[in-house]
């Protein structure tokens, strides 16, 4: 016999970054790693939604696991800047109200959407950026770590290509991965969350910051619509209110989820020539992951319980 937990709509959806993920560019070890740690982390999100645990709990516990992965552009992993430092963005929305908080160009906290969680809660603002957000942390009580701490050859010797390419006087974006990470769920209670984190791009400059923080461009959730989290060129997706449009064109046109993502990723950046993608769900539990790279790491499950997980662009 079904219980009432069992007749509970709950879904959820997560990247870990779009870009120029290529079949053959990495390890099998390496891909293998990814798929087990995408597989782990969206079955554990949706058994707490299942459990009835409030989606904005479930998004920043899932953010967490892969901001302290170093697979991942966020927290530990995160890009380096230029200058050869981390400066960490994040975003987090409650579909229900509208609340929402975010956290721009921090090098010190080690869990960036937490601190955002904390702006949105414990503050009467909605995004805080650099020395002044560094401040609130602190008196918050959040944990701080050394820049060791974000650290990895893999994004140093980016770094490294990237200026190698400039001063070659080749497009830098040319190779650029991203690698960002974003969760959006429906809770039990029927609301929509979304949150994002982020390093940014590999050698921003001049306190760059990108779309994962901006409220409409990286992250955006509206319990009448849908909510969405993005990963991509950043500069693209301000421009363009990815997330807001891609929830207003459902709000005021009645497009469906998938058309909306569609239009907007498919059509609206492509020929903007905005690289990257969304993952997205909707008020009924359908879920959208959709990407005009060659591919992006991701993971479902709807609320009928079907689960993806996916990396290229030629899988479903
Ligand atoms: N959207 C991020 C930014 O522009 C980068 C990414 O998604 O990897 O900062």
């Amino acid at each position: 016999m079904m219980s009432a937990a069992d007749d509970t709509r709950v879904a959820i959806a997560l990247h870990g970054g779009a870009g120029t993920i290529e079949r053959g560019t990495m390890s099998e070890e390496l891909e293998a790693t990814y798929r087990a740690f995408l597989d782990d982390a969206i079955t554990r999100g949706f058994e707490k939604l299942r459990k009835g645990e409030p989606g904005l709990d479930v998004v920043v516990s899932i953010i967490q696991l892969m901001e302290d992965s170093p697979l991942f552009n966020a927290g530990r992993g995160a890009v380096y800047t230029w200058e050869g430092t981390h400066e960490l963005d994040a975003s987090i929305m409650h579909g229900e109200n509208l609340d929402a908080g975010a956290v721009a160009g921090i090098s010190t906290v080690k869990s960036p959407i937490a601190l955002a969680r904390a702006v949105m809660e414990g503050s009467s603002h909605v995004m805080l950026a650099g020395a002044g957000a560094e401040a609130f942390a602190l008196e918050q009580g959040f944990e701080v770590m050394p820049p060791e701490y974000f650290a990895t050859d893999r994004r140093r010797e980016a770094l490294d290509a990237y200026k190698a390419n400039e001063q070659a006087g080749l497009t830098p974006e040319a190779d650029h991965k991203f690698g960002t990470v974003g969760v959006v769920v429906l809770d039990a209670a029927g609301n929509l969350v979304a949150g994002t984190s982020t390093g940014g791009m590999t050698g921003k400059r001049w306190g760059r910051i990108g779309d994962s923080p901006v409220i409409g461009a990286g992250t955006y959730a509206d319990n009448r619509s849908c909510s969405v989290s993005a990963t991509g060129h950043g500069e693209y997706f301000i421009r363009h209110t990815v997330a807001r449009d891609i929830c207003a064109r459902m709000q005021f046109g009645g497009a469906t989820l998938e058309a909306a993502a569609n239009t907007v990723v498919m059509d609206e950046l492509v020929t903007a020539g905005g690289e990257g993608g969304i993952v997205a769900v909707d008020p009924t539990g359908e879920v959208t992951l959709i990407f005009n790279t060659a591919g992006m790491y991701r993971a479902s499950i709807n609320a009928s319980g079907e689960k993806t997980i996916g990396i290229y662009s030629d899988e479903s």
